[in-house]
């Protein structure tokens, strides 16, 4: 089976042939040397200083965004969830069980976010705001300089999941001013789920020495303390934090931009050679990690069996409202012009 999906991906080699040794024990200046390594590494892939705080959780992303919202907001806040598909909904689910409140944009589907939207919201007493830069169910990429500008204008503390657009687009924490950064390991960075990452810059970090601490695994303080020695207050998957670091050490080597730019190119190439006759791709606009296949027969589900079944090509179905109309193709992980080739001739006869 050949992984075209948004995550898990393709793994490379490499990182293959770590997960199959054994799991060392974690409590040693030669495993904190590695994690220690990894904050350093993965600030300087988000553009970040180092004083910013790295939890490194062992769960996944939905785990992140929980924590972040819980440790940075409380009842006394009122939060604004751009919600532009399942992910946006997620948030919203999330503030409701720990009873923050909060309003939604709502953004209907096919819609570009834009200051048109954002204008009905402002000066309305909102604390802060909760965007998935890249909402993984519609493949819709956010403005970032947008959301940035409006959360200056109106004082909000800005919260960003970039689950799915990490190490797919380029991603500036401290130029835009994103006060909170979410992030896993299955997606862009193509390692095995179970890790996930919350980024606070220094401002967040001192407010939320005001909010009272809700949980006890995501208490996020004793993440922090820990990992400047290199550590974590609990069991990390320890494996899936030397894959990680393998990784970023490789992105580090080859350069983050160029890495960027071959997933860039893969984008291009698969969206030049998609036979647009049978297709479309949505108007708004697009994260490199994948692409948004409209079926105009609405025969997604269809088109999604015929490749798993009989060409053993993993594609992202979706559930809900655009299940016949969307298939998600993924272009991240380890996955060759050839492979992609094969899939654009399938696609285009299918
Ligand atoms: C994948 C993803 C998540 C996390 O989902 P999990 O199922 O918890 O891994 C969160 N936000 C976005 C935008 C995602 O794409």
């Amino acid at each position: 089976m050949t992984l075209f999906t948004v995550g898990p991906v393709e793994m490379d080699k490499n990182i293959l042939e770590l997960s199959s040794q054994q799991v060392p024990y974690f409590r040693t200046p030669e495993f904190s040397n590695i994690t220690i390594d990894l904050d350093r590494l993965l600030k300087k892939t988000i553009g970040t200083v180092s004083d910013s705080k790295l939890a490194i959780l062992t769960s996944s992303g939905t785990g992140a965004m929980e924590a972040a919202v819980i440790n940075v907001f409380d009842h006394t806040d009122k939060l604004l969830i751009v919600n532009g598909g399942g992910f946006g909904a997620r948030f919203a689910e999330i503030c409701a069980v720990h009873n923050i409140p909060f309003e939604e944009l709502n953004l209907p589907y096919g819609e570009t976010l834009s200051q048109g939207h954002l204008e009905q919201f402002q000066n309305k007493y909102f604390t802060g705001l909760l965007v998935n830069i890249h909402e993984t169910s519609t493949g819709q990429l956010y403005s970032i300089q947008l959301l940035s500008n409006f959360c200056k204008k109106n004082n909000l503390i800005l919260v960003v999941d970039a689950i799915s657009s990490y190490l797919a687009d380029p991603f500036e924490m401290d130029k835009y001013s994103i006060d909170v950064t979410i992030l896993s390991s299955n997606k862009g960075l193509a390692v095995a789920p179970g890790l996930s990452f919350v980024i606070v810059n220094q401002k967040t970090h001192t407010r939320m020495e005001g909010v009272a601490n809700k949980s006890f695994y995501f208490n996020l303080s004793k993440y922090f303390v820990d990992v400047e020695r290199g550590q974590t207050p609990y069991t990390p998957a320890v494996s899936t934090i030397l894959q990680a670091h393998k990784r970023l050490e490789y992105i580090d080597k080859i350069s983050l931009e160029n890495y960027l730019n071959e997933i860039r190119d893969r984008a291009v190439f698969f969206r030049d050679k998609l036979d647009l006759d049978r297709y479309s791709i949505p108007e708004y606009p697009l994260s490199n990690i994948m692409t948004p296949v409209i079926c105009p027969k609405d025969n997604a589900e269809k088109i999604y069996e015929t490749l798993k079944e009989k060409y053993q090509i993993m594609v992202n179905p979706i559930g809900g409202e655009l299940q016949h109309k969307l298939l998600r193709i993924g272009h991240v992980g380890s996955i060759t012009y050839e492979e992609i080739d094969r899939l654009l001739s399938i696609l285009n006869k299918i």
